[in-house]
């Protein structure tokens, strides 16, 4: 069985190979859609983006057990920049397997505050769901 890092480590190195074929099986789609010049800029900043990434891979701030679930912070390369994220995962009889992620909420950076008041946008809690991860 992994560990939480080793299986967070294994879920970052395969979605960084994951986002390698995709920009590779977007190149024709991008050569026929696009000028040369978009095509040339949007080629170098994947190389930028991708420079970046194995640089500064994403890292694992945190774990903490919350009962049937662990949550794990992660700073996590996304462009050029870093952003927080969080991770509630559950240990299954498969293995880890992530439940829902987390962004660090835009607005109060983590806070959960905005001046005197709860943070509106996610609810005072620090962190935003989407899609998937969203439970409302
Ligand atoms: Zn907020």
């Amino acid at each position: 069985m992994k560990t939480i890092e080793e299986f967070m480590q294994s879920y970052f190195a395969e979605w960084t190979e994951l986002n390698y074929i995709q920009e590779a099986n977007s190149e024709a789609f991008l050569e026929r859609f696009v000028s040369i010049t978009y095509l040339h800029k949007t080629r170098e900043e994947r190389n930028k983006d991708t420079l970046y990434r194995q640089m500064h891979p994403a890292v694992i701030l945190s774990v903490e057990n919350k009962g049937e679930t662990t949550e794990a912070i992660v700073s996590q390369p996304l462009g050029c920049e870093h952003e927080l994220r969080l991770y509630h995962l559950r240990l299954t009889k498969y293995g880890w397997k992530i439940e829902r992620k987390g962004w660090q909420c835009y607005f109060c950076k983590g806070s959960g505050r905005r001046d005197e008041d709860r943070c509106s946008s996610c609810d005072g809690v620090g962190w935003r769901y989407y899609g998937a991860s969203d439970r409302k």
